[in-house]
This record gives structure tokens, sequence and C-alpha cells, in this order.
């Protein structure tokens, strides 16, 4: 487990903001632009997934001291074969990555993920959404990726039906595909990297109840 003691942070005056993702990486692709241009939240960035992974775990505590970022990573299988967690497990995981705080954001996954296909990336948004209906995580508002690949036609990009687009400046941009490259070690010709998108889309919601009724949509646009 890697975290910053709450008392190190509990006196910033920083409304909470948290991403949660299944794996390290997912926060820099598809939120990073809009983590780097929103240094007025404090920024909990929390992983399901390669808590103990030899590689990943460092090169994720390298992108949050830069992103100014506390954090932590849970543990969740991540095989090959993707096999279904259990729900309660998923929502127990993420709860706790939150330490019960109240937040003013969190981003998480789309209900379908962002390209075809991941099912970590799926569950991940399933539990988060279920935990702010439940009553278990405490948000004013929560925003899932909104991206599709075509059903793998294209690199991921931003959905049509997206609630908010962001094109990033160059400089933005170029940041976030420095983490990818330079921090996380893709190389420059991995999908990871030609991915890594320009613009970011985002469905925002105000009410848990507006969230669940899309994370029930399912399906890549035809
Ligand atoms: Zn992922």
């Amino acid at each position: 487990m890697t975290s910053i003691p709450l008392d190190e942070v509990s006196s910033d005056p920083r409304p909470r903001a948290a991403v949660v993702v299944a794996h390290p990486d997912d926060e820099t692709l598809w939120c990073g632009g809009y983590i780097l241009t929103h240094p007025e939240f404090l920024w909990r960035i929390v992983t399901l997934c390669r808590g103990v992974d030899p590689d990943r775990a460092p090169r994720f505590r390298r992108v949050l001291q830069r992103l100014g970022a506390e954090g932590e990573m849970a543990d969740l299988d991540d095989g090959p074969d993707q096999a279904p967690l259990a729900v309660e497990q998923v929502q127990e995981t993420a709860a706790r990555l939150l330490a019960g705080s109240s937040y003013n954001l969190i981003l998480t996954h789309g209900p379908m993920g962002e390209y075809t296909r991941h099912r970590r990336h799926e569950e991940c948004c399933r539990n988060v959404v279920e935990l702010w209906r439940s009553g278990r995580i405490d948000t004013r508002r929560m925003c899932l990726f909104a991206y599709e690949d075509g059903g793998r036609a294209y690199l991921p990009r931003v959905r049509g039906d997206a609630d908010r687009r962001d094109i990033l400046t160059d400089a933005v941009w170029l940041e976030k595909r420095r983490l990818i490259t330079d921090i996380y070690g893709f190389q420059p010709d991995s999908w990871e990297a030609r991915s890594t998108p320009r613009e970011e889309g985002f469905w925002c919601f105000d009410s848990a109840q507006a969230a669940v009724e899309r994370a029930a949509v399912s399906g890549q646009p035809s």
C-alpha cells in the first residue's frame, strides 16, 4: 500500500477530488489533462489493481508526485483471463481506498470501459456508481470517462454523446504523454502512447440516480 498519511493533508483547504481506476496509467490516459489543469483540487488517485506489481507500483508513485496527488493502490486479481470479481470485494476495496472522505468530485471509468474491452474498467465503474447510490461513498458530483473505439476500429476517442469534452493544449497533452512514455515506460509506438487522448470526455452527474441510469446502458455506439 502506498499512502500519504491523512494528517499531512487534513489542513489543506482545497476541495477534495478523487480518481478511482482499475490500473495505474488509467488516471493519466483518461483524465490526466483534467488533473493537470485543476490544481484547485486536493487529488486522491486510487487503483484497484497492481498494488504489488514491482514494475508498475513505483511508476505510479512517481506519477502521483508529478500530479501533486496522494493515492493508494489495491491488489485485486488482474490475471490474463479476467475472471469476474465478486461485487462485494470490488465495493469494499473501492470504499476503503476512498478512505471515508467526502469529495466534491469523483472521476472513474465509463460503463463500457474506454475501449474493447477490459472487464476491470467496467467493474470499476459499476461498483463505484453503486457505492454512491447506496451512500457508502460521498461526493457532490461524479464524472465517468466517455470514450469508445468503435469496437477496435480506431484508437479510443471521446464519444459523441459525452456531456463534457476538453481539448488539451499542446503543453498539457505533451506532459500527459510524457508521463505515459517516460514515467510509465511505454514505448512511443505502444498502444498506450498512441492512444493518449488529446481530447478528454466525460459524462457528469450531480445525482447518483442519474449515474445509475447511465451505468445501466451498455454497448458501443452502432
Ligand atoms: Zn486499465
